[in-house]
């Protein structure tokens, strides 16, 4: 999870999900250039949009990078991935990769400065976030994961995101640095991306136990579900959850290969987004 710090089997801290429609990346041929195994011609984007409604757009944007986040925690164990650091930050940085090569510019700045508000909002709004025993916790603390997530996002194309780099107010000092951090990141997930793309499309996400099917929420995972099908194939079957949990959470939970978004994290987002 992304912003709110609770115990679940991988997952502490919260994260997020998805918008109902993202688009495609008309960069792609930039990504063929970096790192070992970072072709995205393996990576086709389904056609996607998130909703005019901007507080259902902050829902939507953070959803969207919690599931991405949670993927991680799923790829690490089925496909039993070396982690070098911690898997936290690790987890963090595929969603951020995966914001980058999936997505179509407006797409992922928007998702970006969607999901760092909702990190400045937990540090704001959480008095503990900002205390000493903070930072023994799994997760990054909000804000480092804020920055962490800005540069990424500026180190995917440097030239062009300046703009998005000086809104977020990232420090000159870190992102002289992160064209470099972006390259090995995309280059650690890179070849597991393309591992994943070579016989996708594929069903090996499937959705679970479902609270509403009718409701917003559900609809979104439901679609982007469906998204990450077309562009991945996992080595063994992974489910998807939208159901109450009894806290703000979301998380990956290894014995089932389960991945739980909790209908609190929604209902969480909305109360938090800056244009409610
Ligand atoms: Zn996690």
């Amino acid at each position: 999870m992304k912003t709110v710090y609770f115990t679940a089997p991988l997952c502490l801290a919260l994260s997020f999900s998805l918008p109902a429609l993202a688009g495609t990346k008309d960069n792609a041929e930039r990504d063929h250039t970096r790192g070992g195994g970072t072709a995205t011609s393996t990576i086709t984007a389904p056609p996607t949009g998130f909703s005019k409604n901007p507080v259902e757009r902050f829902v939507e944007s953070n959803v969207l990078e919690t599931l991405y986040h949670e993927m991680a925690h799923a790829l690490i164990d089925t496909m039993n991935l070396p982690v070098f650091g911690p898997q936290e930050h690790a987890a963090d940085f595929f969603a951020a990769i995966l914001i980058d090569r999936v997505h179509d510019e407006p797409t992922a700045r928007q998702m970006v400065l969607d999901v760092a508000a909702s990190y400045k909002a937990s540090f704001q709004s959480n008095r503990s976030l900002r205390s000493q025993t903070s930072f023994s916790d799994e997760h990054a603390n909000p804000m480092q994961r804020y920055y962490n997530l800005a540069c990424l996002y500026l180190g995917g194309d440097p030239e062009n995101r300046q703009g998005v780099a000086q809104q977020l107010e990232l420090p000159t000092a870190r992102a002289e640095f992160c064209a470099s951090e972006f390259e090995h990141a995309n280059f650690a997930w890179g070849g597991v991306l393309q591992e994943l793309g070579e016989h996708a499309p594929a069903k090996t996400i499937t959705l679970d136990w479902i609270l509403d099917n009718n409701s917003h929420l559900t609809q979104f995972v439901t679609r982007e579900v469906a998204a990450l099908n077309k562009m991945l194939a996992l080595p063994e079957p992974i489910t998807v959850s939208v159901i109450p949990c009894g806290e703000v959470n979301a998380y990956y939970d290894p014995t089932p290969k389960e991945i739980i978004i909790c209908t609190e994290l929604s209902e969480h987002l909305a109360e938090i987004a800056p244009n409610r």
